[in-house]
This record gives C-alpha cells, structure tokens and sequence, in this order.
C-alpha cells in the first residue's frame, strides 16, 4: 500500500504497511510483497499469535492436567510394553505419580511448612532387562519431554568428554527448545554404576575420577538452575545460554551394578550370624533376591558418596528374564517383535507364523548370550534375513511361512506354502 505526499514536483510516493498503516519511517522494515507491504513489527506479531496458538494446542504438562494419572492407570500402562518387572513397574508408577503431585503442590502453593523432597531413582538390573524401556515408556505415557544418557561418557566440566549439563541440552531438544517443558521432563542416565569410585581403576579410557562426574551430578539431580547452550558443549562457544531449573525434572538412573550382590550379602550375613548366614550363588532369582535387600550403605560401599546416594532416595531391583519372560516378550507387548515380524509380511500379503517351539528356541538362544531381552532383535534379524531379501520378489507365489524350531536352530528351512496357482494369477 502507498500513498503520495507533498504536490508537483516534491510529490514522491510513501510506502506503508498494508496490515498496520505505519510509513516506512515509522517502523524498522517494511518486506515488500506483490501488491502488499508488511513492517517487521506485524511480522513479529504474527509469530508471537502463532506461537500462542501452537501453545495452546499443546498436551499439558502432567503437573499442570486437571487429573494426574493413578498409579494405577500407569502401571496399566507400563504392562502393555515391559513384560513383568512387577515390583519395578508398581514402584516407578508410584514415584512419578508423588513427583508430578509434588510439582503441582508446589504450584498451588500449600500451607503447611511439609516439604516434599524430590524423589530420583535408581533402578539396579542386569543389561536389556528393560530399565531403559521403563524409564522411555513412562514418559511416553505422559507426554513429556525424555533424554537418556550415559554415565560414562560424561566427566567433570574442564576434562575431554561431555559436560554433564549435555544432558540437560538433550532433554531441551527433546522439549524441542521449549524450557518449561523440559523442566518436566524425564532423564534416564545409563549405566550408572560406573561412575562408583570402585570402577575408577577398571577404566582405561577415562581420565577423570567417578567421584567428581559425581560431584558434577549431584546439583543437577537436586534441583539447581543450569545455563544451558542450547546446541550443546564447546563447538558453538557463541551461543546464548538457556537457563533450565533442574528442580521438577525427574532423573531415573540405571546400572547392573555387577558385584553388589557380595556387599549386600555380606552386610545381610553380619546380621544373620549365628543362624546360617545365606551364600550367594550365581543363581540370577537368588542375586535378585539379594538385590530387593539393598540398603543406600551397600551403595556407598559400592564407591558412592553419601550425598549422591541421598539424591537417589527411591531404589528397585529388577528381575534377569528367565526363558519363560523372554518368551513373553516375543509374544506379547503392543509392539513385540514377532507382531512387528508379522506386519512386515503382512503388508506384502504373505502370513508369516512361529510355531510355540521356534519362539521357544529363539529364547533359549538369546539366554545364551547373556543380553537379556536385547539380544531378542539380533538373533530374530539374522534368522529372518534371507527371508526378507526374497520377500518382495516372491511374495506373489507364496501365501504363508512358517518358522519353525529346526529353521531357528538352523536345522532346516522355514517351511513355504505356494499361493494357489489360480491365486497367482
Ligand atoms: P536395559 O535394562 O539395559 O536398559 P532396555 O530397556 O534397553 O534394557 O531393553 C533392551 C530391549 O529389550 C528393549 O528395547 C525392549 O524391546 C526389550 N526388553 C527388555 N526388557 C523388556 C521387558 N521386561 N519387557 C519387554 N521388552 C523388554
């Protein structure tokens, strides 16, 4: 939009906004479009409305919903992706039903001077039992931001690695850059247990003591306001920093903590002198046992200082899964890889079936290799390898395939049923 101004010869054309009127004079810009002008006020504008309309079609934070799941209903939840774990499942459903209710009594504003700590946990299981996919799930139920990490890659501000406020940019790009919500949001830092003192002198690769990654966590787990560069540590020296309040998020932090079956033992043993003090064996149900029994001076014993145990107050074991669970988890969870297996089929319209003995037999394989449940994809990629590379050329031919226990143990083929030569037609 233009206007004149002035007559005859000192005439001259005055350029404005189309949207607020304001001359070229009397705003930063104006962006010229066809037919149109926009100043770069409006144009600020009409983000900061967009903005507001993308807020408000966002899920609210678990802490600010009028009804905050049950325990209960995320338990509910979690049975339908980890198969037993029953304990843990029940404990974590608990501690982040109290951690969101924290968060809004905080809000709310209470009377009473009780304070509600903030409650990190600790989750002790052996690899691929489903710590990770606890702790993903959970946020996954609530719709918050998630961030994972692992411990031993992170190391005191100052030395070669990555600064533990890493984590906190992770969980920013998780929030996709939005503060508010990463301060609700879950972390689960991996492999925790090798940042004890005790695993100092079996790493060759870190030049930084456990105890000071340690000492580096410990504000964040507390609750501590962090600057955070958004695009993470050195490379980008530059950038402005974003503040995050660690104070509402949730850390939950995992390890096999191999070994600290002994010190449960011996301290369980000093008790029980004179009656028959229990031996530790390597049966995993007896370790699991154990590990139920575990108390925060096993874990300073383990190479924890006090302060770091304290910031972790809710502590679980989880099970090692037996044949039986590692079956169940082929079979069961609302993603489980033989329902995965078999929509890939699916879709090229061929019906793919595992008989009980081939999923069985898939499962004493993976036992084998000692990666729990982990060890279930790669053992079920290599045995469906082929299959899959002649699946899209052959699968007008063929109607049905079945695995079987011979296939698995590589014994024979899996048995084919040709379509019908009509059907193929
Ligand atoms: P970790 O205990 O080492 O963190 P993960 O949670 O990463 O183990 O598990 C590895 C994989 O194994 C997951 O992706 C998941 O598919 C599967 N898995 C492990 N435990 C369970 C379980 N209890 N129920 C269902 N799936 C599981």
């Amino acid at each position: 939009m233009f206007t004149y101004e002035g007559n005859g010869e000192g005439r001259r054309r005055k350029v404005r906004c189309s949207f607020c009127g304001k001359t070229q004079d009397e705003v930063p810009k104006l962006i010229a479009g066809t037919g149109a002008y926009i100043c770069t006020d409006c144009v600020q504008l009409c983000n900061m409305m967009m903005r507001d309309e993308a807020d408000a079609m966002k899920v609210p934070l678990p802490s600010t919903q009028d009804k905050l799941p049950k325990p209960e209903e995320i338990k509910e939840y979690l049975d339908r992706y980890v198969v037993g774990q029953e304990r843990a499942k029940k404990v974590l459903a608990v501690a982040v039903y109290n951690h969101y209710q924290r968060i809004r009594s905080f809000a709310k504003g209470s009377d009473d001077d009780v304070e509600l700590p903030k409650s990190n946990v600790l989750l002790l299981g052996p690899t691929g039992c489903g710590k990770t996919l606890l702790a993903q799930s959970l946020a996954k139920f609530l719709k918050v931001p998630f961030a994972m990490a692992d411990a031993t890659t992170l190391t005191e501000a100052g030395y070669v690695g990555e600064d533990v406020e890493n984590i906190l940019v992770r969980l920013l790009q998780a929030a996709e850059y939005d503060p508010k919500a990463a301060e609700h949001g879950i972390v689960y830092v991996d492999e925790i247990d090798k940042i004890s003192r005790k695993s100092e002198s079996q790493s060759i690769t870190r030049d930084v003591s456990g105890e000071g990654v340690q000492q580096a966590m410990l504000r964040m787990l507390e609750g501590t306001v962090s600057n955070v560069p958004p695009k993470g540590g050195r490379k980008h020296p530059n950038q402005d920093f974003i503040q995050i309040d660690t104070k509402n998020i949730l850390f939950i932090c995992g390890g096999a903590f191999d070994g600290i079956e002994q010190i449960i033992a011996r301290r369980v043993n000093k008790k029980t002198i004179g009656f028959g003090g229990e031996i530790v064996s390597n049966n995993s149900q007896a370790n699991y046992e154990l590990l139920k029994e575990i108390q925060p001076t096993d874990l300073t014993a383990y190479g924890f200082i006090p302060e770091f145990v304290g910031r972790l107050p809710i502590t679980v074991a989880l099970d090692g899964l037996d044949h039986g669970t590692l079956v169940r988890i082929l079979n069961e969870p609302k993603n489980a890889l033989i329902k995965q297996y078999k929509r890939i089929f699916m879709i090229e319209d061929v019906e793919l079936s595992f008989t009980d003995d081939a999923v069985s037999a898939i499962a004493s394989r993976t036992l084998t290799q000692k990666t729990g449940a982990r060890g279930l994809r790669s053992i079920l990629e290599s045995l469906m390898m082929d299959l899959m590379f002649n699946l899209p050329s052959q699968a007008a031919k063929i109607s049905r395939i079945l695995i079987t226990e011979d296939f698995v143990n590589g014994k024979g083929e899996a048995e084919i049923m040709e379509r019908h030569s009509r059907e193929v037609a």
